[in-house]
């Protein structure tokens, strides 16, 4: 029992941070931006198969200012880093991150001195996509959970409320490298 029950038909009622998370998330513009491997199947998903279309996303952008989406599509050598942070720098706000792939995500099989060991090192992650080579249906699946996110964003002082909690939830978080098991 609410006030939509008393109103006559016609009327939509929804809240400033529901509308402009689905804005926000109707309306994501990728960079161009591909590194390696993964960034062929970047490229699939925006053709006529899998139609990246449908969610509003058919133009990848090859200016970082008109793009809100960074899709880190392949492994990030340690000379590419800085020009990846220029980029993301230079991207209109507010912006997500997906990093596309093991090697994005955590350097994967390329464990060397060239390669950064994850792209979180260099700027922050909203969402990691396993698999080595990710399929276009997974970077759908994962553009998708991130359109639920954006959509339940928080805007103003909940905004910020919600950045501390994120950065102390992080802060008490095991490192990887004390996770046995994982890594030895
Ligand atoms: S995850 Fe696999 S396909 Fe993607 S960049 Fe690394 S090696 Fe290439």
């Amino acid at each position: 029992m609410g006030i939509e029950e008393k109103l006559p038909s016609g009327f939509l009622l929804t809240t400033v941070e529901g509308l402009a998370g689905w804005m926000r998330k109707s309306s994501l513009w990728p960079a161009t931006f591909g590194l390696a491997c993964c960034a062929i199947e970047m490229m699939a998903t925006g053709a006529g198969r899998y139609d990246l279309a449908r969610f509003g996303m058919e133009a990848f952008r090859a200016s970082p200012r008109q793009a809100d989406l960074m899709i880190v599509a392949g492994r990030v050598s340690q000379k590419m880093a800085p020009v990846l942070r220029q980029v993301y720098d230079q991207m209109a706000n507010p912006k997500w991150v997906l990093a596309m792939g093991v090697c994005a995500s955590s350097g994967g099989m390329f464990n060397n001195y060239a390669i950064v060991q994850g792209v979180d090192h260099v700027v922050p992650v909203d969402i990691y996509l396993p698999g080595c080579p990710p399929r276009p249906e997974m970077l759908l699946d994962a553009i998708l959970k991130l359109h639920a996110e954006i959509q339940r964003m928080p805007l103003g002082v909940d905004r910020e409320k919600a950045a501390r909690e994120a950065e102390e939830a992080a802060r008490k978080a095991v490192p990887t490298i004390e996770m046995k098991g994982l890594l030895r």
